[in-house]
């Protein structure tokens, strides 16, 4: 082995090299490590003070379960929890997850609330597959959808539970590969807005709550480790069926190799952004400034509907359309096999794991 098989900070065997440091460190100093760096970026950032409700979006995933697990011990006594389970209607492969995550909150003792897309909007991510193989048109891919829709629960969940912030597990890998996207599409908007903190964070307007990562400075490689040295119970089967991750996973590798070649690149992708915004004109942010309602829902929306409610009304009327069409079953079946040899660069969760650097 190319590391020293000692921890770097005692005599214990060391179980990690963490490169970027030049260290290696036994499981109870790794832990110490990953714990202190996550209530700093807490601190640092000013995620949220003492007394203030977080929601946690738990999707029973590594990232969100750890999330809630590290939320628990180091702020249940300054900060009430409240994880909102999403299901999206994807059998056999929410179920499994949801199943985790409730027993997650049931060991931590935290309350937790279930919303469905079904019950939300009528429409599921099933019903968003099938309309779009009638209509490929309709959209790029049932990701998007499936976006929006859990963007409208979370805010819509969080306002109504009274969470004043939205926690999700996005890592440092995440955040570092969203900010080279935005940087070779030149998507300069998206890139100016990321951060520790979206949403409103500026106590801007429009009833968004603003989301948190306190993972944003958390490699996960670390919270992969993390949850084995501590036997943290996560989902971790195939990804997500309708998942067209392609592109992130170029970048995803292309990180990974570069972190190999150069410890400490995903770092210093993350402090350039961190930079860059300090020295940005502070203007306000269009998206984030939502005046009106949503005529349907209530929802904030700049628009006479919000983005779900008008997707829902699209998915419907395909629907609709695809009932009284005698060869729906036919355009159906042939766009989802084309959708399918398209899509075939999806990897497991547990080979994007292998990958993590
Ligand atoms: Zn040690
Ligand atoms: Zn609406």
């Amino acid at each position: 082995m190319p590391f020293p098989s000692r921890c770097s900070r005692c005599e214990n065997e060391s179980a990690i090299t963490l490169a970027y440091m030049s260290q290696s460190l036994c499981v109870s100093h790794f832990n110490r490590h990953f714990e202190k760096r996550f209530t700093n970026t807490i601190r640092r950032h000013a995620l949220f003070s003492d007394g203030e409700k977080i929601g946690v979006g738990l999707s029973g995933g590594k990232d969100s379960v750890l999330l809630l697990h590290v939320l628990n011990k180091f702020f249940k006594h300054s900060n009430p929890l409240h994880a909102v389970i999403i299901d999206e209607g994807i059998p056999g492969y929410r179920d499994k997850a949801i199943a985790i995550a409730i027993k997650q909150c049931e060991t931590e003792n935290v309350p937790y609330t279930i919303v469905r897309f079904s019950d939300e909007f009528g429409v599921d991510n099933s019903d968003t597959s099938k309309a779009l193989s009638y209509n490929p048109n309709l959209g790029k891919g049932v990701c998007g959808f499936c976006g929006t829709f859990r963007r409208t629960i979370l805010n819509k969940y969080a306002r109504e539970l009274g969470l004043s912030k939205l926690a999700t597990g996005h890592n440092l890998d995440d955040e570092a590969q969203s900010i080279l996207m935005n940087v070779f599409d030149n998507h300069f908007e998206k890139f100016a807005r990321q951060g520790p903190v979206a949403g409103d964070s500026e106590g801007a307007t429009g009833g968004l709550v603003p989301r948190i990562k306190p993972f944003y400075e958390t490699p996960e490689k670390e919270i992969i480790a993390y949850c084995a040295f501590n036997n943290i119970d996560h989902y971790s089967e195939v990804c997500c069926p309708h998942s067209k991750r392609a592109k992130r996973n170029d970048f995803r590798m292309l990180l990974n190799d570069f972190e190999a070649k150069y410890p400490g690149t995903k770092y210093s992708v993350l402090n350039f952004l961190l930079q860059a915004k300090k020295r940005m004109p502070h203007d306000p942010d269009p998206l984030n400034v939502l005046v009106g309602a949503c005529a349907d829902c209530g929802e904030p929306s700049n628009a006479a509907l919000c983005q779900s409610c008008a997707n829902t009304r699209r998915i419907r009327t395909e629907l609709e359309k695809a009932k009284t069409d005698p060869r729906a079953a036919e355009t159906i079946a042939a766009n989802a096999r084309a959708q399918k040899t398209k899509n075939k660069s999806d990897l497991t969760c547990n080979e994007l794991k292998n990958q993590a650097t």
